[in-house]
């Protein structure tokens, strides 16, 4: 089975769309994401929306996603995290903040496990380091376990020495991991990359090859930023967009 994988769309909607229009011209009809669909962008309604939307998907929550939904409070995120979360708490519709509450903190299918942070920590541990891959690996019990957070595309896995690796995963490139073995996919952000590529990033996984396919997908960051300027949203914010950072 091909699965359209993405996490971190913080509500771009244009980064969200041209990751969907991707995976329409893949023919993907299976979808998983990693949550914080919501958070620093213009559009968390439409998000939710076309999320709630896909008919095939499995989706975990992510830290932005329970703090818009009330579920808790918002001491431990930054400034400009904080004004953008309660700007999205003033605009998010009834129907979807139930829809970002009843998001499970974590997915174990048979074949592959979901978390936005990490399956030691799914709600908020970032996965840096191999150590905490290390760390990580009596968590979760199948071969592949995809994370985001970071909002950087990476990979972790122990080679056949028995050697942790720890690897950006570049655009436009497969990553076969062993099915015997256990590696951490971070499939990075869709609607806010910090890997210095702009460009909205998803994958595309394929469970019987046992491979991961990454994509950059360009779209309209100006309008995005236009709209988050209408709405007042922190100037940092916007601007990261463009640098990818
Ligand atoms: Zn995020």
């Amino acid at each position: 089975m091909r699965y359209g994988v993405f996490s971190d769309v913080h509500s771009n909607l244009e980064a969200l769309e041209a990751c969907l229009q991707l995976f329409k011209k893949e023919k993907i009809q299976s979808f998983l994401c990693l949550g914080d669909i919501v958070g620093y962008g213009p559009n968390p309604n439409e998000c939710v929306d076309k999320i709630a939307g896909l008919k095939k998907i499995q989706i975990t929550g992510g830290n932005h996603d329970y703090a818009v939904a009330g579920l808790r409070d918002t001491d431990w995120f930054n400034d400009f995290a904080v004004r953008s979360i309660n700007w999205t708490k003033r605009q998010i519709k009834n129907e979807n903040k139930g829809f970002l509450m009843r998001l499970p903190r974590l997915v174990d299918a048979s074949l592959f496990t979901l978390s936005h942070g990490s399956p030691r920590d799914p709600v908020d541990e970032y996965i840096l380091t191999p150590r905490q891959f290390l760390d990580n690996l009596e968590f979760f019990r199948t071969p592949i376990c995809f994370v985001g957070h970071t909002h950087v595309p990476s990979v972790f896995y122990t080679d056949a020495l028995g050697i942790i690796q720890q690897k950006h995963l570049d655009d436009a490139t497969t990553f076969e991991y062993d099915p015997q073995g256990k590696t951490i996919i971070n499939v990075g952000s869709v609607g806010q990359p910090r890997d210095g590529d702009n460009r909205a990033c998803c994958l595309i996984y394929d469970s019987d090859k046992h491979t991961v396919q990454t994509f950059r997908c360009p779209y309209d960051i100006t309008s995005v930023q236009n709209k988050m300027r209408q709405n007042q949203l922190p100037l940092f914010l916007i601007e990261r967009l463009e640098y990818g950072r």
